[in-house]
């Protein structure tokens, strides 16, 4: 069976979160099962910048856009294992600066409005799937979040009615609202008498995500806790409705992670490598060589045999970071762990971390997206810690446990699905920095006594959150909906 994932990012060649990272891993496994699986992205001026070299010219095509003809040039190399990739280019749309507005340097951002851009993508990934030709045709198109919510009705208006399209919900928060005139941009007549447009067009915007949950033959989203949340007024972020009413269709299939990629005996980020295969001592002294390596690298000045407290994140109200500003002069007190915290997002929760940075020593806050530190930092910390308002899976989590962390969260959506409170982690339940803080405590005490922690790192040691099993889920949904 011929799968093609659509999608915005990819990891390693563009990541801004998980959405990257699983469009770039689970396609390994779902390959590794039969299926024959390639990945369609844009070609953003950075991606293009590092990976042209390595991708060659496959094709080219016209569409209208905007009222006006728009070539966009089809390249293709290979992700991993064989897998390949197809880069879409279009100078006006795609190719003309970074991913997402606002991320990355400023000199190197798309001054496209983004909702143009991702709509053309999706209108150009449509328009090359009807032309390929015999070479190789889909069964099912996988298209993943908002940008890609148009794609199940444009695929089945200009491909064929009966192409399988599926499509994944990474985060409900991210909706893609876009003015009415986006459809005069793919040609007004014919996409305004299609029913779902028309309904969607009500309130006088169209909701990119919400077509492709109206559009495609099955929804899925990323684990099983949040496919039940969204359907609920306190997560469903005003399409609560429509999810219910679709739930016949909407799946939840948990996220795994690349067990290759994330691998502490094999990193290539890290200097002090350690087995997860080898005894709790061995990965405790592994822990004490990485803590002793980052705090070096970072001018820490930590004992590393005090616990460290990790977090490596989106600095959103998603990721629940804002409650830290309720118990600040906690953090500022304590001495009892070290705590490190990688990630970039809202001024005013940057500004929380700035400020533990200045006042106390133990906390080092490094204000950045950085791959290789996000790495060291899973090495080295005994807890991580995940407050999330809402998440949708989160791979930190079982990121940092494969690392032999031990999570501290809230437990919402995946984190709910994947950590057993007292068993693998911590988890809480109500949104309040106390409640944060007195969980964080609790696992610094049961850190202290060695029995209990060591006895919580033999069950780490056991769990797999690969995509084995959820690759097979996909697999059934893919032979549910396909032709084939
Ligand atoms: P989300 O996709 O909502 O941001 P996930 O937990 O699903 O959250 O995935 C986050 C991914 O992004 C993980 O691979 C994590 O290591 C990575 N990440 C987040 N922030 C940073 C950062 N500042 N630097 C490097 N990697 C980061």
């Amino acid at each position: 069976m011929n799968v093609l994932f659509v999608a915005s990012e990819c990891t390693p060649i563009v990541k801004v979160g998980g959405l990257a990272d699983v469009v770039g891993s689970l396609p390994l496994a779902l390959k590794s099962k039969g299926i024959d699986i390639k990945v369609i992205i844009p070609m953003y001026q950075p991606v293009r910048e590092k990976y042209s070299r390595d991708a060659e010219y496959y094709s080219s095509g016209n569409i209208s856009f905007k009222d006006r003809p728009e070539k966009y040039n089809i390249y293709v190399g290979t992700l991993f294992d064989g897998i390949e990739v197809y880069y879409v280019e279009n100078e006006s749309y795609i190719s003309d600066g970074g991913i997402y507005p606002g991320f990355g340097e400023p000199s190197s951002q798309s001054k496209t409005d983004e909702i143009d851009r991702f709509v053309f993508f999706s209108r150009a990934v449509v328009d090359f799937m009807a032309h390929v030709g015999e070479k190789w045709r889909p069964d099912v198109i996988h298209a993943h979040d908002w940008h890609t919510g148009l794609i199940p009705y444009l695929a089945k208006k200009n491909i064929a009615e009966n192409i399988a399209t599926i499509f994944t919900i990474h985060n409900l928060a991210n909706q893609g609202i876009s003015k009415l005139d986006i459809i005069n941009a793919l040609g007004a007549g014919r996409h305004l008498r299609d029913m779902n447009i028309q309904w969607d067009a009500r309130d006088g915007n169209l909701d990119l995500l919400l077509q492709g949950i109206l559009g495609a033959d099955v929804i899925t989203t990323v684990s099983p806790r949040y496919a039940e949340e969204i359907t609920t007024e306190e997560f469903g972020e005003g399409l609560e409705h429509v999810l219910f009413d679709y739930r016949g269709k909407l799946y939840g299939i948990l996220n795994g992670i690349d067990y290759d990629y994330w691998d502490p005996s094999n990193d290539e980020f890290l200097v002090e490598r350690f087995s997860m295969e080898e005894g709790i001592s061995e990965l405790l002294q592994g822990k004490l060589r990485n803590k002793e390596a980052l705090y070096g690298e970072l001018n820490h000045n930590g004992e590393a045999s005090k616990p460290l407290v990790g977090v490596v994140s989106r600095l959103t109200s998603q990721k629940g970071f804002d409650l830290i500003s309720q118990v600040v002069t906690n953090f500022i007190d304590q001495a009892s762990f070290n705590m490190v915290v990688l990630g970039t997002g809202d001024d005013s929760i940057e500004q929380d971390f700035l400020q533990l940075h200045k006042n106390t020593d133990m906390i080092t806050f490094v204000n950045a997206f950085d791959e290789g530190l996000a790495h060291r930092i899973y090495a080295a910390s005994d807890i991580f810690l995940i407050p999330s308002r809402f998440e949708p899976c989160g791979l930190t989590q079982m990121i940092s446990m494969r690392y032999g962390g031990i999570p501290v969260v809230r437990g919402v959506g995946g984190l709910f699905d994947t950590v057993q409170n007292g068993y693998n982690g911590f988890v809480f339940e109500r949104y309040d920095g106390e409640v944060l803080w007195n969980t964080l405590m609790k696992s610094i005490e049961t850190y202290e006594d060695r029995a209990q922690w060591e006895a919580m790192l033999s069950n780490v040691k056991t769990i797999r959150f690969d995509w084995n099993k959820s690759a097979d889920q996909y697999i059934s949904l893919y032979k549910k909906i396909a032709d084939v």
